[in-house]
């Protein structure tokens, strides 16, 4: 990512509330905050831009800009898309502290190619439709991916996505499905497993052997 212009947007303004810890960003595992492990990935990104909780209180010594989030992830990203300056963005979650440079890379390649480019992986599990309590229809996971961030974009496409999506009253769980709904094609690049989502307290312990496993 050397020497590319982009602005690094992280929305880090959730309260944690599944995991019960308070906000993730501030949440340490190896030593390190979320959000320091967050930001590694990006140590090169001409700009990095950090959605806070309300009220929070921005770390010290951390290369970027500090904002309050909104009340969704959709509207904390939206606050970070206004302030970013550059024509590419890479939106990612603090909620994954484990991307690698490499898969920044691959996805701000693609983005820059293609305008808008989102990191996926195949489904390891058997995929069931449950009927009541039972064992109902199987969905054939060949047809399916899990969508990660970071997710890359051409600056102006999204800011029209989060635009048509405020008109329009749409709301999403990533950025992706805004720029869909616009009519854009998204491409697709390969995800990374250790930049899974810590979202229950039992994604702790992962977390915590990736780090020491990083920090080696
Ligand atoms: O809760 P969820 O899994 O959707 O959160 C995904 C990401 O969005 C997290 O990094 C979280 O900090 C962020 N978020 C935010 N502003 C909110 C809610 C969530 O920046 N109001």
């Amino acid at each position: 990512m050397r020497g590319v212009e982009v602005s690094v947007l992280i929305p880090a303004a959730g309260n944690g509330e599944r995991l019960g810890l308070g906000p993730k960003a501030f949440l340490r595992v190896g030593g390190k905050t979320l959000l320091e492990w967050s930001l590694l990935a990006f140590q090169e990104a001409a700009e990095v831009l950090v959605a806070l909780p309300p009220g929070a209180e921005p770390p010290p010594g951390l290369r970027a800009v500090f904002l309050e989030g909104g009340r969704t992830r959709q509207e904390s990203v939206a606050r970070l898309l206004e302030a970013a300056s550059l024509p590419l963005v890479l939106v990612h979650d603090v909620a994954r502290p484990f991307a690698s440079p490499a898969l920044a890379e691959r996805v701000l390649e693609a983005a820059r190619a293609t305008g808008a480019a989102v990191p996926v992986l195949p489904v390891p599990d058997t995929l069931v439709r449950p009927e009541g309590e039972a064992y109902g229809e199987v969905v054939p996971r060949e047809a399916l991916r899990l969508v990660q961030t970071p997710q890359g974009f051409f600056t102006a496409l999204l800011r029209e996505a989060h635009a048509y999506a405020r008109k329009r009253g749409l709301a999403a769980t990533d950025d992706a499905q805004l720029v869909r709904a616009l009519g854009y094609p998204v491409a697709l690049v390969e995800g990374e497993r250790t930049a899974f989502k810590i979202t229950y307290p039992e994604d702790l312990p992962l977390a915590e052997a990736v780090a020491k496993a990083w920090s080696g």
